[in-house]
C-alpha cells in the first residue's frame, strides 16, 4: 500500500486519547504502520538510575497508528483525505481530495 503520511507532514489526530492534537510527523515506522508525531501521545517512563545516568521520569512520544491521523493540507489548511495520482512526467504524487493541490 502506498504511504499516505510522510515525515515532516503536519497531521491531526482523529482517534484515540490524543484526538484533536496536531503536530509534525517526526518518524514513520512502515513495518508497524505507525508514526511518531512531535508533542503528541507523550508517555512518561520511570527510569532507574544506571551507570552515568540519573534516574527519574522521562517523557517521550509513543508511536501511534497512522490510521488515527489525518493529513493537514498546507494549501487549504484542513484535515483532509489523501489521494494519489500520476503526473505528466510519470511522477506519483499525493494530492488533497478537498482542494486538489499536489502535496509532494
Ligand atoms: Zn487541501
Amino acid at each position: 500500500m502506498a504511504q499516505r503520511i510522510k515525515r515532516d507532514d503536519n497531521v491531526l489526530v482523529i482517534k484515540g486519547k490524543s484526538r484533536g492534537k496536531a503536530g509534525a510527523v517526526r518518524q514513520v515506522i512502515p513495518k508497524e504502520q505507525k508514526i511518531i508525531v512531535t508533542g503528541v501521545n507523550i508517555v512518561k517512563r520511570h527510569m532507574r538510575p544506571q551507570f552515568q545516568r540519573p534516574g527519574g521520569i522521562i517523557e517521550r512520544e509513543a508511536p501511534l497508528p497512522w490510521a488515527n491521523v489525518k493529513l493537514l493540507c498546507p494549501a487549504c489548511n484542513a484535515a483532509v483525505r489523501v489521494g494519489f495520482r500520476r503526473l505528466d512526467d510519470d511522477r506519483k504524487v499525493r494530492y488533497c481530495k478537498k482542494c486538489d493541490a499536489n502535496l509532494d
